[in-house]
């Protein structure tokens, strides 16, 4: 067998990761059952968080103002600032672009109202499976949260989930929230006391098997600030140690870690108007050292933890890393971040996930990615064959699969780590 050619090669990379569909691992989607929880749409698109900040921005909008219009005026309002009056240059701007040209819609149109009418006219279920084929994203991660009221009501009515979607257990208040979200446990029907005395860590850990139970959650996830230390004498390490990570254990779940987050740093943007920061590495390798039969995800925010998430990932082989998120999620960084994990753990890791808030956001987050992705992955194999190695195209297609779905189908699968 001669060599692959360098053409050969780039098209076998192209092909891979266009045609091999995507486990989303993280996203913020709902599928129909859940009613008014699922988003899609021109105005949902508009008023994207990203969105609502650049704009705010761009315009010097008074607070008050954007947030006393109506859903459709704040969209009309967004769409004006950043796609009329400005070059929609931002990657937020850009993947809305390439959201309406995926679904062959005239960008150049510009024309807000006829992009309304074309939305209105889709039901949610086809339109779903559209997006999904369109995307090539086979299956669908959600974030869950039983302390929101909405979708709460959902879980206990009995809800019956489109197999292509699994739960996520969130459970940022049960970590974070005490010893106020005692109050929150004893109305859902676990009596919990402030203290965290024993009785009411046992109605922790029921809590959590009730829940994973009912949502057949394939793992359980946290975000945290920068402040986050592990070990400390707080109550979200007694909580971790006493209730999730021993349950996690029992029910070989992967415990998703995203940090970085600082919640609220402009009040005023409201969810527009969350920060980050640099957060504590050594925590997180000590968690999975102090924890080696757990199974731990864990993404970070800033750019600056980014290398060393990488090497923490190197010594601990209970690690996954995955995604470049939120304030991550752009062209330039995604390739650094890619690159860079590909240098230094090759196929171990999760390049990416979407985030998704809005279903339609799933076309632009996985075309861009995946042309990054193909782009340093190119790289790569080209530097194998210009070392002498026979580079074939089932070789390519292969780590396409793990980096796209194999790798966390692997780490989520209940009988081996
Ligand atoms: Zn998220």
């Amino acid at each position: 067998m001669n060599s692959a050619s360098s053409n050969e090669i780039s098209q076998w990379v192209q092909e891979a990761v266009q045609s091999t569909p995507v486990t989303d691992l993280h996203t913020h989607l709902y599928p129909p059952a859940f009613g008014g929880l699922m988003l899609w749409g021109i105005d949902e698109l508009l008023t994207y968080h990203y969105l609502i900040a650049e704009s705010i921005r761009a315009a010097r909008l008074p607070y008050e103002q954007y947030w006393s219009m109506s859903q459709s005026a704040q969209a009309d309002f967004i769409w004006r600032t950043l796609f009329v009056e400005r070059a929609p240059l931002s990657e937020a701007c850009r993947g809305v672009l390439t959201v309406l040209n995926a679904l062959g819609l005239d960008v150049n149109a510009r024309d807000l109202k006829g992009f309304r009418e074309y939305f209105a006219q889709q039901k949610s279920q086809d339109y779903l499976d559209r997006i999904m084929t369109l995307a090539n994203v086979r299956s669908i991660v959600m974030t869950n949260d039983p302390f929101d009221p909405a979708e709460r009501q959902v879980w206990l009515k009995g809800v019956d989930v489109d197999r292509r979607f699994r739960a996520v257990l969130r459970i940022d208040p049960l970590l974070l929230g005490w010893p106020n979200v005692a109050d929150s446990l004893s109305q859902m029907g676990y009596k919990c006391s402030a203290s965290l005395d024993g009785a009411t860590m046992a109605q922790v850990r029921r809590f959590l098997n009730e829940w994973l139970d009912r949502m057949k959650a394939i793992y359980m996830a946290v975000s945290l600030t920068p402040a986050w230390r592990y070990p400390d004498d707080s109550p979200t390490t007694r909580v971790l140690n006493e209730a999730i990570l021993p349950i996690a254990r029992e029910r070989n779940l992967p415990f998703a870690m995203m940090i970085g987050v600082r919640r609220a740093a402009n009040p005023q943007l409201r969810m527009a108007g969350d920060s980050l920061g640099h957060a504590d590495i050594s925590s997180v390798e000590r968690i999975c050292a102090q924890n080696p039969d757990n199974k731990f995800l864990c993404t970070m925010l800033s750019r600056e933890n980014q290398h060393e998430l990488v090497v923490a990932a190197r010594k601990s082989p209970n690690l996954m890393i995955f995604g470049c998120w939120w304030f991550m999620n752009n062209p330039s960084i995604i390739e650094e971040m890619t690159r860079m994990r590909m240098e230094m753990l090759g196929e171990s890791f999760v390049p990416q996930h979407s985030d998704a808030r809005i279903l339609d956001q799933l076309l632009y987050k996985w075309q861009h990615s995946r042309r990054i992705i193909a782009k340093v992955m190119n790289d790569k194999f080209q530097d194998l064959a210009a070392a002498g190695w026979k580079v074939t195209r089932e070789q390519v297609a292969r780590t396409a699969a793990a980096y796209l779905s194999d790798n966390f189908e692997r780490f989520v699968e209940p009988t081996k780590r």
